[in-house]
């Protein structure tokens, strides 16, 4: 039996490998499943699939964790050092689907324990690309993609040769602005932003796609994770959402892959690699399907991906710098202290004040680095939104 934990469990990503466990119990055996807020969902799950642990990162919630899994034989256990100790205990697959930085340190220490990790954490890549590869390379564990375009390079890199990649075109549907007037996205509230036409996410990464930091952090991720100079790597809006992405060759070749928005495929992929096994996803008809349309990514209308190039550019640390500054903005944003074309300038601000950060030696990069410059990086954020800068 393979030994599985998932990080993040009572999120959408976590609720969707939890659905391709669950169809095959006898093949699973679950270590650990954490969440946060979420205890009845947490509670329900690690009663289903008889977990060994289930680990809330909110401390004040231990009591209600224990409540609701009195008498089920699963150890509750509550706060980060609980997280992070989870994330040490031996699994054979382990799923990285808490959402922002918080997801970087239980990744890590799965990765030591020599897991194959299935990064649908994004934001991991982002601040410590390298210290995630290395940590792989040194342990013995896979990074499995699961981001739907990375999972989707990643399918049409299988078997060829990095050196004859021309270019890679990560697609985005744009969000629930894609049409909007650009004067209207001053008033834009984020409920209108976490609506998105045509994935079912997590309220963040929702408005992050409204926005496109989703795909800012996308891009810097494809840098980070196939080591593709950044040049190479393209942006086209797709608002049907059916191909996830596509790698160019130098013989003219331009391999798409395409399915259905339905993240139990990447999932699905990352959970039975190297092979492929039947999925419980949508088979695309194509002749219903009509036709597939694409349009520039406007970077007057989609700031984030101007800074995303900035920050691929730059190296070194600046990476994490985004990151947290976007989740602060975010953070801002959802709390309706800023206006929603406000999280790019207040994000650009940050990356010019902690620019300092660019160019380190990549090799040497260490959870601490990252962590004191994500530090940083939330303070000025902060700084800049109270306006007290
Ligand atoms: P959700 O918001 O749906 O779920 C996030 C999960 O993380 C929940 O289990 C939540 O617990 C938990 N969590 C929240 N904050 C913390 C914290 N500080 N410490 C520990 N756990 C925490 O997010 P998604 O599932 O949408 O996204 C998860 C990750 O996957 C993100 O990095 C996202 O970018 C990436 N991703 C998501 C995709 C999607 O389709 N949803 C697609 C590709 C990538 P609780 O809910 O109980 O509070």
């Amino acid at each position: 039996m393979r030994r599985i934990s998932i990080f993040g469990a009572t999120g959408s990503i976590g609720q969707n490998t939890i659905d391709l466990i669950a169809r095959a119990p006898d093949a699973y055996r679950v270590v650990a499943l954490t969440g946060g807020q979420n205890i009845a969902q947490l509670a329900r799950d690690a009663r289903r699939l008889k977990a060994e642990i289930a680990v809330t990162a909110d401390e004040t919630l231990l009591d209600a964790l224990r409540d609701a899994l009195a008498d089920s034989g699963v150890e509750a256990a509550a706060g980060r050092a609980a997280l992070v100790e989870a994330a040490t205990r031996p699994a054979d697959w382990v799923m990285s689907a808490i959402v922002g930085a918080a997801g970087l340190e239980p990744g890590l220490r799965a990765l030591e324990q020599g897991a194959d990790l299935a990064l649908a954490n994004k934001e991991s890549m982002v601040c410590a690309g390298p210290l995630m590869l290395r940590t792989a390379r040194a342990h013995g564990g896979r990074l499995l993609p699961v981001d739907s375009e990375h999972s989707a390079v990643f399918q049409a890199l299988i078997g060829e040769d990095l050196s004859a990649v021309e270019r890679v075109i990560i697609t985005a549907s744009g969000g629930a602005f894609r049409d909007w007037p650009l004067e209207d996205l001053e008033k834009a509230t984020p409920e209108q932003a976490a609506t998105h036409p045509n994935w079912d996410m997590g309220q963040r990464i929702t408005i992050d796609s409204a926005s496109m930091f989703n795909k800012a952090l996308e891009l810097i991720e494809t840098r980070e994770f196939f080591g593709i100079d950044p040049a190479m790597i393209e942006t086209v809006v797709h608002p049907e959402s059916m191909i996830h992405a596509l790698v160019g060759f130098n013989d003219g070749a331009l391999m798409a892959h395409v399915g259905p928005p339905d993240m139990r495929h990447a999932i699905g992929f990352a959970l039975h690699y190297p092979d492929r096994q039947t999925l419980p996803v949508e088979r695309l008809d194509l002749v219903k399907l009509g036709q597939l349309t694409f349009r520039p990514a406007c970077e007057t209308r989609w700031p984030a991906l101007r800074l995303a190039r900035e920050v691929m550019q730059a190296g070194g640390l600046m990476g994490a710098v985004f990151n947290a500054a976007k989740e602060e903005a975010l953070t801002a944003f959802i709390a309706r202290q800023i206006t929603f074309p406000r999280m790019a300038g207040i994000v650009e601000d940050v990356l010019t004040r902690l620019s300092s950060h660019a160019g380190h030696n990549v090799d040497a990069i260490t959870l601490d680095m990252v962590a004191e410059v994500d530090h940083l990086a939330r303070v000025a954020a902060r700084t800049v939104i109270t306006g007290q800068a």
